[in-house]
């Protein structure tokens, strides 16, 4: 395999970056009785750098299925906080929880968001997880309960992993990934699942399912909606079935 083969950034992409960060939109003027309506932006492009390699490197090595070809990262977006008061409970959440890590989650995307590295605006499908997430963050009410840790919101440290969650409704060359800031405090570790629970054991603030008899990878469940925010979206290639 070709080692330099994650790093190649497509030529026209630098161009896509200068393009779309130069058209964001100005601030609108606000003159006597008419007042623009503002569209909160959620997404903006990271560009070549080490914020891109960093992040596109933690996808590499963490896609640990060798029967699943690692695909390339072609986008990413950071998800900017437009809530404050949801950005100060996480953050309330991470200060007396502690232990934060950044883990993978991936969901139903119904529309292009993020395709081409544009697109920037999210969709009003209200079956369109991914925009949901990016909007409001997650909420376990919408979450199964036939989980194997019960009814959580449920993230891992292996991309691939959680990119078999990945499902597009429209055609596209890419597929979408989140990666999360997830307060996991104390973590229940176990190998076995725990279906039916809505909260972790006692003294605990996490399950944590280690790689074993019941999972081949790890997955991390959390039971609180402030534990978790979206950081980052990214867009990796579909690749050949
Ligand atoms: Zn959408």
């Amino acid at each position: 395999m070709n080692g330099t083969r994650d790093w190649i950034i497509p030529e026209n992409w630098a161009n896509g970056v200068n393009t779309v960060e130069g058209s964001l939109p100005k601030r609108p003027t606000v003159s006597n009785n008419y007042k623009a309506t503002v569209v909160p932006q959620y997404l903006r492009l990271i560009p070549a750098g080490s914020i891109f390699n960093s992040i596109s490197y933690q996808f590499s090595t963490s896609w640990r299925h060798t029967d699943r070809p690692r695909p390339l990262v072609r986008y990413i977006y950071k998800i900017l906080s437009v809530n404050r008061a949801s950005e100060n409970a996480h953050r309330a959440y991470a200060d007396r929880i502690e232990n934060e890590q950044r883990l993978w989650h991936a969901t139903v995307r119904r529309c292009q968001l993020g395709d081409d590295g544009q697109g920037l605006q999210l969709c009003a499908d209200e079956q369109c997880s991914l925009c949901q997430i990016i909007r409001t963050s997650f909420k376990k009410k919408f979450s199964l309960d036939s989980g194997m840790f019960g009814k959580g919101i449920y993230v891992s440290s292996t991309s691939s992993k959680a990119a078999g969650y990945s499902q597009n409704s429209q055609p596209s060359n890419y597929k979408a990934i989140l990666l999360n800031n997830v307060v996991v405090g104390r973590a229940y570790e176990t190998n076995e699942p725990m279906q039916g629970r809505t909260a972790p054991p006692a003294g605990y603030d996490s399950v944590c399912g280690l790689p074993g008899t019941a999972l081949k990878f790890d997955e991390t469940c959390v039971y609180d909606d402030d534990a978790i925010r979206p950081t980052y979206l990214i867009l990796y290639d579909v690749g050949k079935p």
